[in-house]
């Protein structure tokens, strides 16, 4: 197995990366852009179907664990279409006909590496103290007067939106991967609570609310409605707002950021089948 997870940073994703494209020859690897710090936000593509779907994990620094899932079921589906072997009872090979799948495992590498060092500021945001799921432009004004209400109003660990939204190269490689990528669906990989968020306003399709039902019957999770702060500027929002197609957040694993390594595979099984079939949808 590649991707037994040993370290959590941005250099263990790269290598993971790299060591997957060696072995699956199939599969194909390439920046979506870079950070605020220089680093690659990789996206990885298997399949060449014209039905699109992107998944995309670690918003957050706070939340790398999902990182790995992402790269776990990378190479789990890798295998299974490689060797023709059936995933969770899936024909993965027969699933994906017609079908690609982009994953983004990590779209906040700065900040995953400035949690890694500085555990006691608990670091959600990117290396500009934006909180990317603050950014997007989805209801960006009405988040920003909610982050005044509670004090929040300049660069910090979580929860700025920013000054403007899509101000940071995160966010705006994500929209240009989107401009160009024509995905039916996305899902946003985040931790915890054991949740699937499937609404943002109007143009919500119908269909979301019984796709959120199915992948939580794969799983366990709860179908979710936001409150509070998670109800503007995040990926999904914007998706949904921009695109009136069904986008989703996954809240993965139960407990509190960051959840330890030691909860990896016990948060992957329980997923597992409800990812892979996000992607089948
Ligand atoms: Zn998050």
């Amino acid at each position: 197995m590649i991707t037994t997870v040993r370290q959590l940073d941005y250099g263990t994703v790269c290598g993971t990366v790299k060591a997957l494209t060696a072995r699956y020859r199939f599969l194909c690897a390439a920046p979506i852009g870079q950070s605020v710090q220089g680093r690659n936000l990789w996206g990885l593509t298997l399949g060449s179907g014209k039905e699109r779907v992107l998944i995309a994990a670690a918003f957050h620094g706070q939340e790398w664990l999902t990182a790995w899932v992402c790269l776990r079921l990378c190479e789990d589906m890798c295998r299974s279409l490689h060797d023709h072997t059936p995933l969770c009872g899936w024909n993965v090979r027969r699933a994906m006909s017609g079908r690609s799948l982009v994953l983004v495992p990590m779209v906040n590498p700065d900040g995953v590496e400035i949690g890694l060092r500085d555990a006691e500021h608990r670091w959600q945001a990117n290396a500009n103290g934006v909180d990317l799921n603050h950014n997007f432009n989805a209801g960006w004004q009405e988040l920003q007067q909610a982050e005044r209400k509670k004090g929040i109003v300049g660069p910090c660990a979580r929860q700025w939106g920013g000054a403007s939204p899509e101000s940071e190269p995160e966010t705006q490689a994500l929209v240009a991967l989107c401009e160009r990528g024509d995905f039916r669906h996305v899902v946003a990989l985040h931790s915890q609570g054991e949740e699937i968020y499937w609404q943002y306003g109007e143009h919500t399709p119908r269909e979301s609310e019984l796709m959120a039902m199915t992948m939580a019957a794969a799983s366990g999770y709860v179908v979710s409605s936001p409150t509070g702060l998670a109800s503007h500027g995040g990926f999904k929002d914007w998706f949904i707002k921009q695109y009136h197609r069904p986008g989703f957040t996954m809240e993965l694993g139960k407990g509190v950021n960051p959840l330890p390594l030691s909860d990896f595979e016990k948060i992957y099984e329980k997923a597992q089948e409800m990812l892979l079939i996000s992607a089948f949808l």
